[in-house]
């Protein structure tokens, strides 16, 4: 766990995370979007206190279940990213399978953009309550809704940020 957080401090720091390079985040009591100075801080707006390394490595203690099919999604869920920004926005790609590969050159789901490492991220969909981003430490970093990530839980409506694409994560439970 320690050497997991000063990883994070490290990858964080190297992006420049202090020097105003930084993602918004959205403070969760009053939802205003501010640009955090350090790791744990205060809302500028209204005082609420945030964590950015719960935020970071919040699931990296969940096991990865050994029983799944990587090959095919868990019944009964429909799974889709949307592009939302750039030169694909509209885009929809369908995730059909519970380990989703998402690369510059390699994966289920190919983005042709420099900031994109080989092999960036991973989507893994678990079971129809359990579903993960994960990144493949990635040159770039992965983004969910602003905030660097190594493996976080996803939920319908989340915005994910891979280079310079924005797309929407979309679940349907069926
Ligand atoms: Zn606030």
């Amino acid at each position: 766990m320690e050497k997991e957080r000063q990883k994070t401090v490290d990858t964080q720091e190297k992006k420049g995370y202090y020097k105003g390079m930084s993602p918004l985040i959205r403070c969760k009591k009053c939802k205003e979007p501010f640009i955090p100075e350090e790791m744990i801080g205060k809302c500028p707006n209204c005082g609420e206190g945030y964590n950015l390394y719960e935020e970071t490595i919040q699931q990296e203690d969940s096991e990865t279940p050994s029983s799944i099919n990587w090959d095919v999604l868990p019944p009964k869920v429909e799974v889709w990213l949307e592009f939302i920004s750039g030169k694909r926005a509209g885009e929809v790609v369908k995730i059909n399978k519970s380990r989703f590969i998402i690369g510059r050159t390699d994966g289920d789901l190919i983005i042709d953009d420099p900031h994109v490492s080989k092999k960036h991220a991973a989507i893994e969909i678990w079971s129809r309550d359990q579903m993960f981003i994960k990144d493949l430490e990635s040159k770039n970093g992965t983004f969910l809704n602003n905030i660097l990530v190594t493996r976080t839980k996803l939920k319908d409506g989340d915005i994910i940020k891979i280079g310079t694409s924005l797309m929407k994560f979309h679940v349907k439970l069926l």
